[in-house]
């Protein structure tokens, strides 16, 4: 482990329970990994053996070094995982361990933050990669305090604890700027509050359509059918599949352009997005439900309409009149695959011909781990994969990934996260299909095979080879797709 990045060393909560926060940052070093003999430390200095000694006596483990030469990151390191001791009266510690949770979250990469009341006291989970992992018990004075240090900072009224609530944080932690979005519900133990973590930053990054991991063939269709001035755009996939992720990023990628007025309808509003007049739909209160929404915004001239959604027959229908009146719309579904979009669309009672001559490109999505590329490891896949997943069995120069665990990933293998997509193009074949009422079967038959587009699956089984996932995760999503 030589040349370490400490910015972006995770340190499993055990191996820092190793040594107290006030040796950590008396002498500024940051436990990285160890077992039950080793330990291994980061520190400026190699060659302070009173210090090794000392750490040697009190961790009784034999301590090896490795050297980082920035002093100041180190330091920070050290103060992100050693805040201060946690002792003292018990409201500046529930401010101080809403701080290390929030730390916490941020070097595990995690995206929401659960504050969970159990019959006594609570647990603190994150979701990371997608998964959700527990992460600290809380014992009950804590998550009490825990829970009013949390609503006071999101701007809620700390006495109403019997009816959701929903607010923003957004804190200075080292420097760094960090939102939250706050949300609380009662339950019977108490309240549920989760935090979901807004990095402008990275997601800016994250979402440039370049950077979602399409396949060449994917990102070209896509790109095709956002630079038509008119149709519609279908995204499909369960919950947490990423398709708000895409829908941003085809907006960013339109805004770039700078040439069409751009609008969003949304429930709730995910994030900010410059460029874009974002709308919010309160579908609880019927006052602003999606259709008003979108029949409203016609009358604003816009040129591209993302609708968050589309849930039944009458949004459906103002979709497709829009469509056919010169606007470009960028919408969900909720199905399992690409084929799936044409026929739903054609089960919320919208003729044929409407569907034939409006819609663009249907794509399904899901989200896969990425392996971790710091305990990444590859091997020769087995015959049953090869057959599972259409590769030569006789091509020994075939490699798939196993994952480990280290202290980057937080043991769990796995960094960050990759989209895998179909799409079936509506071209002159598909618009004749629909009218002549094929069915999924035929929209996927057409487009896998005659077209040799890739389905979920063989774009997982590409990204797999490409070391860009695993056979447990793309075996995860497909199994329960088709
Ligand atoms: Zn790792």
């Amino acid at each position: 482990m030589s040349n370490i990045d400490i910015k972006k060393v995770v340190v499993p909560q055990e191996v820092l329970d190793l040594i107290p926060g006030s040796v950590a940052r008396r002498l500024n070093i940051l436990p990285l990994t160890g077992d039950e003999d080793n330990l291994l430390i980061a520190s400026t200095e190699t060659d302070n053996y009173a210090a090794l000694d000392q750490l040697e006596n009190l961790t009784a483990r034999t301590v090896e070094v490795v050297e980082v030469k920035d002093s100041d990151a180190l330091e920070k390191a050290v103060r992100r995982y050693y805040p201060a001791d946690l002792t003292g009266n018990t409201a500046d510690n529930a401010n101080l361990v809403f701080d290390r949770i929030v730390n916490r979250a941020l070097q595990l990469r995690a995206s929401d933050i659960h504050i969970v009341p159990l019959k006594h006291g609570g647990i603190v989970r994150m979701r990371i990669d997608g998964q959700m992992r527990s992460d600290l018990d809380l014992e009950e004075g804590l998550l009490a305090e825990l829970t009013s240090v949390i609503k006071i900072a999101a701007e809620l009224d700390i006495a109403e604890r019997r009816t959701p609530l929903d607010g923003n944080i957004n804190m200075d932690l080292f420097g760094e700027q960090i939102s939250l979005r706050v949300a609380t519900i009662p339950t019977i133990h108490g309240e549920h509050i989760t935090l979901r973590l807004l990095t402008q930053d990275d997601s800016e990054a994250l979402e440039k359509l370049a950077k979602l991991g399409m396949d060449d063939q994917h990102y070209q269709l896509l790109r095709q059918s956002l630079e038509e001035p008119n149709g519609i755009i279908l995204l499909s996939g369960p919950t947490g599949s990423g398709k708000t992720t895409t829908l941003y990023a085809s907006l960013r990628y339109l805004r770039e352009s700078g040439k069409r007025h751009l609008v969003s309808i949304e429930d709730p509003v995910e994030k900010p997005v410059h460029g874009v007049t974002q709308i919010k739909v309160d579908s609880e209160s019927e006052r602003v439900t999606f259709n008003k929404a979108l029949r409203s915004v016609l009358r604003h001239d816009p040129d591209v309409i993302m609708v968050g959604e589309i849930r039944d027959g009458e949004t459906g229908d103002i979709a497709v009149k829009s469509a056919l009146t010169g606007h470009l719309v960028l919408s969900t579904l909720h199905t399992n695959s690409a084929s799936g979009v044409i026929t739903r669309l054609l089960n919320l009672d919208i003729a044929p011909f409407m569907v034939a001559s409006t819609l663009r490109l249907a794509i399904a999505q899901r989200l896969v781990r990425t392996p971790c590329t710091h305990c990444i490891e590859f091997r020769q896949p087995a015959a049953d994969e090869c057959r599972e997943f259409g590769w030569d069995e006789n091509d020994k120069n075939l490699k798939v990934a196993t994952v480990k665990g280290c202290s980057f990933c937080g043991n769990t293998g796995y960094s960050g996260r990759l989209g895998l997509y179909e799409m079936i193009p509506v071209d002159r074949n598909v618009r004749k299909m629909i009218i002549r009422g094929s069915d999924e079967h035929d929209f996927a038959d057409y487009a896998f095979n005659k077209l040799k587009l890739p389905s979920l699956k063989e774009d997982g089984a590409m990204k797999i080879l490409a070391g860009k996932t695993t056979v447990e995760e793309v075996r995860a999503i497909t199994s329960t797709s088709t």
